[in-house]
């Protein structure tokens, strides 16, 4: 029994893509903005495929629930993640919560990213009951991916009562293809301080604005300086963007203060402390007079190592079903880092159609993954 059932996919897919589950961002869940029900609904599909099921809060009305599929003993446990949020649906076309089935594809916010992987995860579990598994299966659901990933912060945490898992799979679309990597990001705010004045007289002032204006250069020339470095051999290079700038009173005062925001992606190897101190010494070079807050958002990046045993298995895997052969980088951050063991990241359907008005997901791309999965699950959870 290891054929994937495209059918039951579907129908699970459209459940899902019925609950709206909209990420709440920094308001209070509700109605449509529920991770809540969308976890409910999942831990009643979990039971019926007969696992052993949790659910643990992370906020009020977030919950993250997961379950069990016990291996005969003696192996590791084997995580398939995916999260339950959505982002809005403001650009949407129209009826973004009706799942339309057209030409081989299921339209609806939430299809691809990551509504369709969380069907295919379902799915793996139905199949891996009927395999003679040493280790556990865990299927995790998180919340929050699309905001601050608090879902997969809180499970991979010492608080969180989840169960921990040695490997983990982030179900995320890739068109099947592994990504052990991807960039981290830290939004520096830079509050840079003048003199504010009548703008009358501006000899009295020191124009805050024109200090942001010098910054500005200067991190174009940081972000020159890490173009030059030694790329990484799948992510490239880290990145420093001036994104966001708000300062000065009134059309008659010489700007005081400006605040300037620095997006930096990261490669994986650079730490904390070294950006900041990065960051602190192009402000000194640019003589400009400034103070770095603390970085929001932070992401963490991911570089799961060649050897490791998920992208061994993984690759293993793609190549006995057809998936495919190459590593790629993801393009933006995930729940992987988060959750504190090795991970890699591939899902079914194509990133291009997340967040997008007419999001959709290729159906077949659904019997592909489940077959995929369940191929890494046999090569993991075989037993020590
Ligand atoms: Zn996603």
């Amino acid at each position: 029994m290891s054929t994937p059932d495209l059918a039951a996919m579907t129908r699970d897919l459209a459940a899902m893509v019925r609950i709206p589950s909209v990420n709440p961002y920094d308001a209070a869940p509700g109605p449509g903005r529920r991770e809540a029900e969308i976890a409910a609904w999942l831990l009643t599909a979990m039971a019926d495929i007969g696992l052993e099921t949790g659910r643990e809060e992370v906020a009020p009305g977030r919950p993250n629930v997961w379950g069990r599929l016990r291996g005969a003993g003696g192996g590791p446990t084997l995580m398939l993640a995916g999260h339950t949020d959505t982002v809005g649906v403001e650009n949407c076309d129209d009826a973004p919560f009706e799942a339309r089935v057209e030409d081989g594809r299921l339209h609806g916010r939430g299809a691809v990213d990551m509504k369709g992987p969380l069907a295919a995860m379902l799915e793996t579990a139905r199949l891996a009951k009927g395999e003679a598994l040493a280790g556990d299966l865990l299927l995790m659901f998180v919340v929050d991916e699309e905001h601050l990933m608090t879902g997969s912060l809180f499970a991979g945490g010492r608080r969180s009562a989840a169960p921990k898992a040695d490997s983990c799979v982030v179900c995320e679309p890739t068109r099947l293809a592994a990504a052990p990597a991807h960039k981290g990001q830290s939004a520096f705010p830079i509050t840079i301080e003048g003199v504010g004045a009548h703008s009358s007289r501006p000899e009295l002032g020191e124009n805050a604005l024109v200090s942001a204006a010098t910054l500005i250069r200067a991190i174009a020339d940081y972000d020159a300086a890490l173009l030059a470095r030694p790329p990484h051999p799948l992510l490239g290079h880290g990145r420093a963007t001036p994104v966001l700038m708000t300062g000065g009173e009134s059309h008659s005062a010489v700007p005081a203060q400006a605040v300037l925001t620095v997006d930096r992606r990261t490669l994986p190897a650079e730490d904390a402390a070294t950006l900041r101190a990065e960051i602190e010494a192009v402000i000194a070079g640019a003589g400009v007079k400034a103070r770095v807050g603390a970085p929001a958002p932070e992401v963490a990046g991911l570089d799961t190592p060649e050897e490791a045993a998920i992208l061994r298995a993984a690759l293993a895997a793609a190549a006995r079903v057809g998936a495919p052969a190459a590593p790629v980088a993801f393009p933006g951050g995930t729940d992987a880092p988060n959750f504190g063991c090795p991970a890699v990241i591939c899902g079914p359907g194509d990133l291009a159609q997340a967040h997008a008005a007419d999001e959709y997901i290729e159906l077949a791309q659904l019997s592909a993954a489940a077959r995929l999965y369940l191929e890494i699950a046999r090569i993991m959870l075989k037993g020590r």
